[in-house]
């Protein structure tokens, strides 16, 4: 038996690997990270997004992504909200907004009529200035009531420079929403939320002020099957952390795991190699990646930063506001065509198209533009 001091110790070693190799993979991308940095959990969950858009493709853009499990939703731009029920503003916790445009954020309001006199915290990410934005908005209406409130929201705003460096504020209810300033801080490779389940990255685009694109990305999950754990006769328990930490170090597949058995142990062996019990007891399961890219020029920049921001997604969610024949009037206004986006969507390799914020002059004609989007999707 193995002293209490020993496991800490081992524990704090173990650790200690831990923290080497998050260092060491500091500089790759965090996609290739979360690719090994998986979850070892009982029947992992699989965790669902569920994303539409609030208006249809003429109308003002927002993307609301429901987390199934979690009953809590995340929403990217703040166009138009009428669409939503309380009961779904209600289930916001992260807002993402691309740009201040009035069409990306005039339902600021409509969220925020929403959570008053709710015991809650909605989080607002955006580019420089949102603070300010956000604070004016907030110093626009009258505050006098809401100290007689039992509860009151908190807002947290975060905003994000061209370095990747985060600031952040907080506006709580309870005093009137006066500004609390947090520290500032070097962010994560534009990485503005992290949970074990998912992370939300952006990129910084020229749309003639900075917009910001976004990618969601689901973390992988190692699935233990518990069916075939019990059918080996092996017991759910502590190892299980031990293999993940093996998976984790990217220890060679001969290396043995400690494991435990249900009942007595009789002739069966203390441990087994890495490489069979992955073999025999796991899945993987991929995570899912959804990104959103809205009032973006066309240009060799923009370009390169949308494709890596949106490479291999499952679903592109896209601005396709002019038709290719109006290209210099897309220009002028910093927009996408419809070529272009498919184009960008077809480059970045993503699996399905979702095109949006089509100009008001197609009304009637929206298929036209839906078509283009595909046609230079599929390489035509
Ligand atoms: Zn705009
Ligand atoms: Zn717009």
């Amino acid at each position: 038996m193995r002293s209490n001091l020993t496991a800490k110790r081992d524990s704090k070693a173990r650790r200690a690997g831990y923290l080497a190799y998050r260092q060491q993979t500091r500089r790759k991308r965090l996609s290739d990270i979360f690719a090994a940095n998986l979850c070892v959990s009982k029947i992992a969950m699989s965790r669902h997004f569920d994303p539409h858009l609030v208006n249809g493709p003429f109308g003002d853009p927002a993307l609301y992504v429901d987390l199934v499990f979690e009953r809590r939703a995340l929403l990217f731009d703040l166009g138009d909200l009428a669409p939503l029920s309380p009961r779904s503003l209600l289930r916001v916790s992260d807002v993402f907004v691309s740009h201040r445009h009035m069409d990306h954020f005039v339902g600021f309001d409509q969220l925020l009529r929403c959570i008053l006199g709710r015991e809650t915290t909605v989080r607002f990410y955006g580019s420089t200035g949102l603070i300010e934005s956000i604070e004016h908005k907030l110093k626009a209406y009258t505050w006098n009531l809401i100290a007689r409130y039992e509860s009151n929201p908190v807002l947290r705003v975060t905003e994000i420079d061209a370095d990747g460096r985060l600031t952040s504020a907080q506006f709580p209810g309870r005093v009137a929403f006066a500004r609390v300033d947090d520290e500032s801080a070097m962010g994560d490779d534009f990485v503005l939320l992290q949970e074990p389940g998912f992370l939300v990255r952006t990129t910084i685009i020229e749309h003639g002020v900075p917009a910001l694109a976004f990618a969601l990305e689901e973390r992988a999950h190692i699935n233990i099957w518990r069916n075939k754990l019990e059918a080996m006769g092996l017991a759910v328990g502590r190892w299980l952390g031990a293999f993940k930490e093996a998976i984790l170090h990217g220890s060679p597949e001969d290396t043995p795991i400690e494991v435990a058995w249900t009942g007595a142990r009789g002739e069966r062996p203390e441990s087994l190699p890495l490489g069979a019990l992955k073999r025999d007891i796991m899945r993987v399961t991929s995570g899912r990646k959804i990104a959103y890219v809205v009032d973006c020029g066309f240009t060799e920049a923009n370009a390169a930063r949308v494709v890596a921001l949106a490479k291999d997604a499952d679903v592109l969610f896209i601005e396709a506001a002019f038709l290719q024949e109006d290209c210099a009037r897309a220009a002028e206004r910093q927009h996408l065509t419809a070529h272009q986006a498919g184009t960008l969507a077809r480059l970045a390799n993503v699996k399905r198209l979702v095109t949006l914020h089509y100009s008001p002059r197609y009304q009637g004609h929206g298929e036209r533009l839906a078509r283009e989007a595909e046609t230079a999707f599929r390489g035509g």
